[in-house]
């Protein structure tokens, strides 16, 4: 049995690629109306609650989690034998945005300018080291876009601080980047490691909107891969690990890592021989890596906020419909579709038409 701590579409997803492996899934979450409480049975209440983590851990060969933020301290030093993976120290540093530049540094992964900001006489001495613009970020609770204030001028560091000031944070440049790209990686309990072909994604308002792959040349790929290894070997790591950067100058810059499963690689499931999902319950399991090789080129588009017409898309040839069973709310990630074409421009085209028609917005950013 494999225990979910978090039971959102990333669980679930896990779980749908796990049943036929012939494993069992145990989620912990809120509720039954959870996206994974819908397809396995789920311990409900708290993900911090000590009592029901040692029931998923006395329950569960191995426990996983479907979202980065739990605290550490609540998955430390649980009873019963189940084994965490991905390891907690991955966790932890994922979990601040310090300690995991810190630990970008410190294996020699290029990534942007920062520094620490805890006083409003701090932010002054960062902006002044680092320069404008530049962004101010939470250190920790941030996703999509949460959390962080674009700094233009100076003029805009009272609103920033009034925004941001009461959490520790963290200043680092603004990156006149090319491109967003994400690198998925996997390492076995023994050691082995695959890494999926690099997605390039794009977002609008913080959010991930639409992600395509397999993208770039031999170069950035080197260096995705460079840096995905360092972190995986300096974990010990077992599972998934997504890593996003900045395309700057034909140069990789990190801007962060999850130690999980990630929505830039939801095109896997129908993309590439192994989904993301499938290889980190194999990954945690103890069983053989698949295959991360692509079948062809896929583009995949996030449903936020409401769901389109589901009937008039499946009309489509080949479009990919994936509801997460979540109710609507604005800026929700509700689903995603994923279409795989035989060639780049084919994928292209279909994939900009299908935006036009559920995410006007960022279609005519990227068209
Ligand atoms: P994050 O939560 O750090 O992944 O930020 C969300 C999105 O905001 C990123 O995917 C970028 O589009 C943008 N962003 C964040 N930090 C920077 C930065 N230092 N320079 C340029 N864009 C950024």
């Amino acid at each position: 049995m494999i225990g979910i701590v978090g039971a959102g579409q990333l669980g679930r997803m896990m779980a749908l690629a796990g049943y036929p492996l012939g494993l069992e899934f145990l989620f912990l979450d809120k509720d039954a109306r959870t996206p994974g409480g819908q397809v396995a049975p789920i311990l409900a209440g708290e993900l911090t609650d000590r009592r029901l983590l040692a029931q998923l851990s006395e329950r569960c060969e191995v426990v996983t989690f479907d979202w980065e933020n739990i605290p550490v301290e609540a998955l430390e030093s649980l009873p019963g034998q189940a084994r965490i993976a991905p390891p907690l120290r991955a966790l932890g540093c994922a979990q601040d945005r310090l300690s995991e530049k810190r630990t970008f540094e410190l294996l020699g992964i290029p990534t942007t300018r920062y520094a620490a900001v805890d006083s409003r006489a701090s932010l002054e001495a960062a902006v002044r080291s680092i320069g404008l613009p530049g962004v101010l970020k939470t250190r920790r609770m941030g996703y999509d876009g949460k959390g962080q204030f674009v700094v233009r001028t100076s003029a805009d560091l009272d609103a920033a601080w009034a925004a941001l000031g009461s959490a520790p944070l963290l200043y680092e440049n603004l990156v006149p980047f090319q491109g967003e790209v994400s690198v998925i990686a996997v390492r076995g309990r023994d050691g082995h490691i695959a890494f999926y072909p690099l997605n390039l994604n794009v977002h609008r308002e913080g959010i991930l909107r639409l992600t395509r792959a397999p993208y770039g040349n031999v170069g950035l790929t080197r260096q995705a891969q460079r840096a995905a290894k360092k972190l995986l070997e300096h974990f010990d790591y077992v599972g998934v690990l997504t890593i996003e950067f900045f395309v700057s100058r034909g140069k990789l810059l990190a801007n962060e890592m999850a130690p999980r499963v990630h929505n830039s690689g939801h095109w896997t499931i129908e993309g590439a021989d192994t989904s993301q999902f499938e290889n980190h319950v194999r990954a945690i399991a103890g069983l053989p890596l698949g295959s991360t090789r692509a079948r062809g080129h896929s583009a995949m588009i996030n449903l936020i906020g409401e769901l389109p017409d589901r009937d008039s898309l499946l009309r489509e040839p080949g479009i990919h419909w994936h509801d997460y069973g979540k109710s609507a709310r604005p800026g929700r990630k509700l689903g995603h579709l994923t279409l795989v074409e035989n060639s780049a421009q084919g994928r292209n085209s279909r994939a900009f038409k299908a935006l036009k028609a559920v995410d006007r917005a960022t279609w005519l950013a990227v068209r």
